[in-house]
């Protein structure tokens, strides 16, 4: 686990992700370990399920989002450790940039392991934790699917475990908003510089549809916004 990936695939000096460059602070005592979920509207829209271990955060991007319904098992890419401070990041990454578009956090908390091992079962791929989480809760699986077509990249699957958090209403619809700003992509977009039609796109439209017949239901605009973050790099 290195973010040697995540920095070859950035630069700092035009996106306003976290360099992950700072030393982190000296924890003082065995702290939980911190769980994220961005909801990323890049060039597809996908929700970025991440999980501190051993100082960065280890990354699947689930196209679909997560799903409540221990039936329905979701596609999940792994992508590069993140910097631990990349959870707190939601705003605007510049168009043209690797991942260019907006980011929300969706869901935020911490994660307890249910496997004894957590090296071993990332190895074997079959990860079983519990989510203490805003939105999600509860017990749920990460596990490694053979490859299939073409490109030998091994996906996981994540899927919830049959308990009390379990259920079949759609979270990912029900609950749209930002955990830390309850704002919907659109909103992040309109306070932060970025494509707000691009961003509208990841909103569920019905709510969208409200929103536009009645505008006193958007949040308020945030002030002091990154506008200065959106510029192209292309001349
Ligand atoms: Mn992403």
């Amino acid at each position: 686990m290195a973010l040697t990936e995540y920095w070859k695939k950035r630069r700092f000096g035009v996106t306003a992700e976290p360099s992950g460059k700072e030393k982190p602070a000296p924890k003082k005592r065995a702290k939980a370990l911190g769980y994220v979920i961005q909801k990323h509207r890049a060039s597809q829209l996908h929700y970025d399920f991440r999980l501190e271990w051993k100082g960065v955060l280890l990354s699947w991007a689930v196209p679909k989002g997560p799903s409540l319904d221990p039936s329905v098992k979701r596609m999940a890419m792994p992508t590069e450790d993140h910097p631990i401070e990349y959870a707190k990041f939601e705003g605007i990454i510049p168009e043209g940039e690797y991942g260019g578009g907006t980011v929300m956090i969706w869901d935020n908390g911490t994660w307890t392991p249910e496997s004894p091992d957590v090296d071993a079962a990332l190895k074997k791929g079959d990860l079983k934790f519990t989510l203490q989480g805003k939105k999600l809760r509860g017990s749920w699986v990460l596990v490694r699917t053979r490859p299939r077509g073409g490109d030998g990249r091994p996906s996981w699957l994540l899927i919830k475990h049959r308990d009390e958090f379990a259920g079949t209403r759609d979270i990912a619809e029900d609950e749209p908003r930002s955990v830390i700003s309850k704002r919907i992509l659109v909103e992040i977009a309109r306070d932060e510089g970025g494509d707000l039609e691009k961003a509208a796109t990841g909103d569920p439209p019905a709510l969208l549809r409200k929103l536009a017949k009645n505008p006193k239901l958007l949040t308020p605009p945030k002030r002091g916004g990154r506008k200065a973050v959106w510029k192209s790099n292309r001349a």
